[in-house]
């Protein structure tokens, strides 16, 4: 349904379009669903548009819990504020927001703190409910229940997102670059801005030159940095890096005689000053170590790995070698004061947000954004839920 104003629909169940994820790995399926009004400090979203994460991807393929069908995936979006619950008084019907997987409570120990954005009320998981109920605001037509993911859901017209995951943000930035600052690039740019906080004239290498890490080459970038390594396999990752920044490019599987370590330390002059690992590899968490300038280098880890997944790193080394090894979720970011500063960088033309968009597609053609990131063609596809 679209064009509805809220004055209809204000605290009755919405009928509307959902890209349902049925089964593992299989294409989603365009069916109508009821989505609940909100229930208190939670707020009914009317989605613009989406774009596709890997996250997305991992969470349709993955069998196991924490995978659970039938699910709405989806955690990178803007949209329009339909109707609010009780107890919500920092936005309105109308608003523009941003919708984020990572909460920011505003409350709690963390979220008043500036070392943290890690908030310890609604910590990060991959829930199937609302973060605050630890129910579901979605039923198909039969009335059986919908799973959520990542307290976002956008792969659907109509979402409900509890108040701690929601960014009221300038309406003037274009829905189909804003929605990008939901996960990705903002996970990226916020490593290099706000974890690492790389300085004018440092030196910077980056692990997997995907969206993530292409993200931190432009947050790198737009930090001072004078030299940004990127490290990959695929040789082609060097063209798409120097649009972001990337001044120089070690092929991790072509090094001739010497290791990604030696080629690191000789571009830089014994190692680099930040180092970001993208990928989700322990292997290359240790190789990222390694990489970084003795004394005062940073690790910086973004690459989710598997579960169980372990770091060796010798402790004769940590002592000796003076580096920091660092977790960046959402980049470090606090949703609620650092998104609105990325959007005004936007706009004032220095965070170059449209490089990442390759691809746009209608809703109807969802699995076709699944397609373009699986065979590795698209950096982020938007997807237009009305058009
Ligand atoms: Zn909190
Ligand atoms: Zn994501």
């Amino acid at each position: 349904m679209d064009g509805k104003s809220s004055s209809e629909t204000r605290g009755k169940p919405i009928r509307c379009r959902a890209a349902v994820c049925r089964k593992p790995g299989e294409p989603l399926v365009i069916e109508e669903i009821m989505v609940a009004p909100p229930m208190a400090r939670e707020v009914r979203i009317r989605v613009i548009c989406t774009s596709l994460c890997q996250s997305d991807i991992t969470f349709w393929k993955l069998k196991d819990f924490p995978a659970i069908f039938p699910r709405i995936l989806g955690h990178e979006a803007i949209g329009v504020v339909e109707s609010v619950g009780e107890d919500v008084d920092e936005v309105t019907e109308g608003d523009t927001v941003i919708p984020i997987f990572l909460s920011d409570c505003g409350e709690c120990g963390d979220c008043n703190s500036k070392k943290s954005n890690l908030c310890s009320k609604f910590p990060f998981k991959v829930s199937p409910w609302m973060p605050r109920y630890e129910t579901s605001r979605f039923t198909d037509l039969k009335g059986e229940v919908l799973y959520h993911f990542l307290s976002v859901s956008s792969f659907t017209e109509y979402t409900v997102v509890d108040i701690a995951h929601v960014t009221k943000i300038d309406s003037s930035i274009p829905p189909n670059r804003a929605c990008l600052l939901s996960c990705g690039v903002s996970t990226g740019f916020g490593a290099a801005w706000r974890t690492a906080n790389v300085e004018t004239g440092s030196t910077v290498a980056i692990f997997g030159l995907g969206s993530i890490g292409l993200a931190v080459a432009e947050g790198a970038r737009l930090c001072g940095a004078t030299k940004i390594i990127g490290v990959d396999v695929n040789p082609n990752k060097f063209e798409i890096g120097k649009k972001f920044g990337v001044t120089d490019f070690v092929n991790a599987g072509d090094c001739g005689n010497k290791s990604v370590t030696q080629m690191v330390n000789e571009i830089t002059g014994g190692g680099a000053d930040y180092c970001f690992e993208c990928v989700g590899l322990p292997s290359l968490v240790q190789e990222a170590y390694a990489c970084c300038r003795k004394g005062w280098g940073k690790a910086i880890v973004l690459g989710v790995a598997k579960p169980g997944s372990q770091v060796n790193l010798s402790s004769y080394d940590v002592l000796h070698s003076g580096k920091t090894l660092m977790g960046s979720l959402f980049g470090g970011l606090k949703a609620k004061t650092d998104i609105p500063i990325l959007i005004k960088r936007y706009l004032d033309k220095e965070l170059q947000l449209d490089k990442f968009v390759t691809h746009e597609v209608k809703f109807d053609d969802i699995n076709k954004a699944f397609d373009l990131l699986i065979e590795g063609q698209s950096l982020r596809c938007v997807i237009w839920m009305d058009k």
